[in-house]
């Protein structure tokens, strides 16, 4: 069986990989290089943890999702993986962190409280005023995102089953027949085509606009003083959702950077435009690091980091059949890359295998907690 991939991310390789695994032809367009510093899943690292706020589904599929990450860590010859643990605060009106809690509780995976009195001594790091609740796991941790694709184009790219084209933007899909027409004119068919367009989804297929929203982001790189490095590099990831903005802080474990962002959604940019931003912007985030962060008067601003989210109103992914012999793969809203590994095999079996499309969107979009059988 032969399919074709839109889009080199992470969603695009993975399911390359889940059909090439199992002796499948696969051929994938990319509009620019592979691995491309555009898209959504080239950054230095992703987080992967099991609090998830209400969704249960997701929450149930971070076990599924390590699962499928280990099986890629065999193929590649490389664990890009650092395990950080997970911290959530919470105060100031908030209560995801209980939320994730109270869910985690309810499927078997507890996480625990610290009485906000020890999280000094617990966490020297830290800055604890204002925490009124904090949530402690064990699991949860750092993926080194783009040493993840790079190692994937690499792994494919040897795969006499996959021909990868970068540099070649696709214009036209026809999902009903099975074909792609590129900008240059090429036109391709195979027996199942799957979009995964990353921000750029809705330009493909207008039909999607409005349900699926490219929306800008921006994280901050940090440089920090050695000794404070060294001491992050063994922290924590910290989810706070304290202060005015939510914050995630990824430590910089294994020689990677020290990152901040905050989840709150712009809903607006455009994925081609110059990728600009500046501190001005960032102030909220940054004032919540100056109360947060012990010493982070020392801390230098490294990049600002301009990266597009493809969101939807539920936050749920978009892993749809359109068409006789099409595919929409959209699971981003800011916490997708987690899940790439788990996408692309499991997509990869229901299009090989003729499983239920219906239950798989389902199961994509979080609504059950186990893959379709
Ligand atoms: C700042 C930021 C922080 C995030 N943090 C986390 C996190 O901590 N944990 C987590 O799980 N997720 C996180 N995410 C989300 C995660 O990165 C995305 O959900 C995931 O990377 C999406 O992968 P993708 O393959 O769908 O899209 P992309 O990686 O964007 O890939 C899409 C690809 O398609 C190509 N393409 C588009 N149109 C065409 C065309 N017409 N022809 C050919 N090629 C085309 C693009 O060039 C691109 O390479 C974060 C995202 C951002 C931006």
């Amino acid at each position: 069986m032969k399919t074709i991939i839109v889009g080199g991310g992470i969603m695009g390789l993975s399911t390359a990989w889940g059909l090439a695994r199992e002796g499948h032809e696969v051929e994938l367009f990319e509009q620019g290089p592979l691995p491309n510093p555009l898209a959504s899943s080239v950054d230095q690292h992703r987080l992967i943890r099991h609090p998830y706020g209400d969704h249960a589904g997701y929450a149930r599929m971070i076990d599924e999702a390590f699962i499928a990450w280990d099986l890629l860590w065999g193929d590649l010859g490389q664990r890009y993986y650092a395990s950080t643990g997970t911290l959530a605060l919470t105060g100031n009106g908030a209560d995801w962190a209980e939320r994730s809690a109270a869910v985690l509780s309810r499927i078997g995976k507890p996480m625990t409280e610290i009485p906000v009195v020890d999280l000094p001594r617990r966490f020297p790091l830290l800055d604890t005023k204002g925490v009124e609740h904090a949530y402690w796991m064990e699991t949860g941790g750092v993926l080194f995102a783009q040493d993840i694709v790079g190692a994937l184009v690499r792994h494919l790219r040897a795969r006499p089953n996959v021909r990868l084209h970068e540099d070649t933007a696709v214009r036209e899909v026809d999902l009903e027949r099975g074909s792609v027409t590129t900008t240059s004119g090429g036109k391709h068919t195979a027996d199942a085509i799957v979009v995964a367009a990353g921000a750029w989804l809705p330009r493909l297929l207008p039909a999607l606009s409005g349900r699926v929203v490219p929306s800008r982001q921006v994280v901050i790189y940090f440089d920090l003083p050695a000794e404070q490095r060294a001491a992050w590099a063994k922290g924590p990831m910290v989810i706070d959702k304290t202060g005015d903005v939510g914050l995630y802080l990824v430590p910089p474990a294994e020689g990677r950077g020290m990152k901040i962002g905050d989840h709150e959604f712009s809903r607006k940019g455009d994925p081609n435009a110059a990728r600009e931003a500046s501190e001005d912007e960032m102030r909220p985030l940054l004032d919540r690091c100056r109360s947060l962060l012990k010493g982070f008067e020392d801390w230098r601003i490294e990049q600002l980091k301009v990266c597009f989210y493809s969101v939807t109103d539920d936050e749920r992914f978009v892993v749809e059949k359109h068409g006789a012999r099409g595919w929409v793969m959209s699971p981003c809203s800011g916490h997708g890359f987690k899940f790439g590994a788990v996408m692309g095999l499991e997509l990869a079996r229901t299009i090989t295998g003729g499983r239920d499309a219906a239950a798989h969107a389902k199961w994509a979009a979080g609504l059950v907690g186990d893959a379709p059988t």
